[in-house]
């Protein structure tokens, strides 16, 4: 007799958080343990090694090398040989062999990414194996639920001028504004009446807005809804990053933009990537939850500048990533350059869902001015979170980092690409996946 499907669904989906972790041989000697102990199946994972196989991991045998018995062929020179189906039915049997495949693609690729050199690789090889290994990563890591966030663009002022961005300040053309604290709440409130459990306060770097504006912004918003805040106002003081911690502020969204720091230097004229590395030293410093990440296709970046951002990410040690396109703005230096490549960015939300493991990963709004549902795109290869607009339109019009479509981000529009996909909407407030990790295995959640 055949065991309830629903018992076999529900192994796959443990055993898919925990193979998420670990190596390659690693992952496959814990499906192979927890098939015997769950439904008596011993099965052995070998390396085809011309008529010969190497012994990987698995129930009965430890031998070095077998001489090669009937298999099941999982990929090229990978095979699954099986001593006993168990309790398993020929349904299961297929599923089966469906995720071993799965696993085993996305642990080898996996284990091939170590440094500059082989992203590189990785970034201009067999693109339909990498979206769809990074989708089953991102199962692995996040589960089928992506998170919304709301995003209020409360300022457009700024005190920097880089090059490639429409609210540096030499962009005359632009009618600056900054919202009241009562227009937040108001904005605040509808977005949290239709579900959003995450806000982001997004704003230029303006160097002369008192600490205490945003402070009081984020005290109402704690006192009025049980949300996450998420803030992304630049590089400030660490006097300004502890008041907005000690008002409640969660997270801080602050991208490194690039990690060569001659391009850094020459794209944000006046800055140093420098500053920005130490002003995200501090908010670790003050346990934020830390978002980062960079601009793909940028004047002069190359190919190899890119592959060194996603490693860059990795030693960040992020709860969330954000990796997009660049958008060529008006009334900005960069007004007439290439745009970024979709593509090309799509590969790197992929292979930093990859590397990354378990972090958040943005599918980047600037992925939508450039495309056709290239957010939908994003969140099909690795990407698990998406950012509504929740900015009233008087305002969101004057955001104009670059150029983007009435509408295009606004919860309805989001809701629907989520639904399209065939995700659910999460319903929490998506914290850290590797603090509720540390927390659940009993360390401390601090970063070391
Ligand atoms: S990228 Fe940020 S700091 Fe630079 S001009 Fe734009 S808003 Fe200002």
């Amino acid at each position: 007799m055949e065991r309830e499907t629903s018992d076999f669904e529900k192994w796959l989906k443990e055993t898919l958080k925990e193979v998420a972790p670990s190596s390659f041989s690693e992952s496959l000697a814990t499906v192979a343990h927890s098939l015997y102990r769950l439904f008596s199946a011993r099965v052995r994972f070998a390396e085809m090694l011309g008529r010969r196989c190497s012994f990987i991991a698995g129930e009965v045998s430890d031998e070095p090398t077998c001489t090669l018995p009937d298999y099941i062929q999982l990929t090229e020179n990978i095979i699954l040989i099986v001593d006993a189906w168990g309790k398993l039915g020929n349904e299961e049997k297929e599923k089966l062999i469906k995720f071993l495949k799965e696993v085993v693609k996305w642990k080898r690729l996996q284990q091939e990414i170590s440094d500059v050199a082989s992203v590189e690789k990785i970034l201009s090889g067999d693109e339909d194996s990498l979206l769809r290994c990074a989708d089953f990563a991102r199962r692995a890591y996040c589960g089928d639920a992506v998170h919304i966030r709301g995003i209020i663009e409360y300022s457009n002022i700024c005190s920097r001028n880089c090059l490639y961005c429409g609210l540096r300040k030499d962009n005359k053309n632009l009618k600056r504004y900054t919202m009241t604290v009562e227009e937040i709440l108001d904005t605040a409130a509808q977005g949290f009446d239709n579900g959003i459990r995450t806000f982001v306060l997004q704003s230029g770097e303006n160097d002369s807005e008192p600490p205490e504006f945003l402070a009081s912004v984020i005290k109402a918003l704690k006192k009025n809804f049980d949300v996450a805040v998420t803030l992304s106002a630049g590089v400030k003081r660490a006097e300004a990053y502890r008041i907005w911690k000690e008002a409640g502020a969660d997270r801080y969204l602050l991208k490194f933009e690039t990690s060569s720091p001659s391009l850094f230097k020459r794209l944000c004229s006046g800055s140093v990537l420098q500053n920005r590395l130490s002003a995200l030293e501090s908010l670790r410093q003050l346990e934020y939850q830390i978002g980062s990440g960079s601009i793909i296709g940028l004047p002069n970046q190359t190919l190899s500048d890119v592959a060194q951002d996603i490693v860059f990410a990795k030693g960040l040690d992020l709860d969330m990533a954000a990796f997009g396109p660049f958008v060529p703005s008006p009334h900005t230096p960069f007004a007439k350059c290439h745009p970024g490549d979709v593509a090309l960015s799509l590969r790197v939300i992929a292979v930093a869902r990859l590397l990354l493991g378990d972090v958040h990963i943005a599918a980047a709004s600037s992925l939508d001015a450039l495309a056709p549902n290239g957010r939908q795109r994003a969140l099909s290869c690795g990407a698990n979170v998406i950012m509504a607009n929740l900015t009233p339109e008087s305002y969101s019009n004057l955001y104009g980092i670059y150029p983007r479509q009435n509408g295009s981000s606004s919860l309805k529009r989001i809701t629907e690409i989520v639904s399209h996909l065939g995700y659910s909407i999460a319903s929490d407030r998506g914290d850290s996946i590797k603090q509720f990790r540390r927390r659940k295995n009993g360390k401390v959640t601090q970063r070391s």
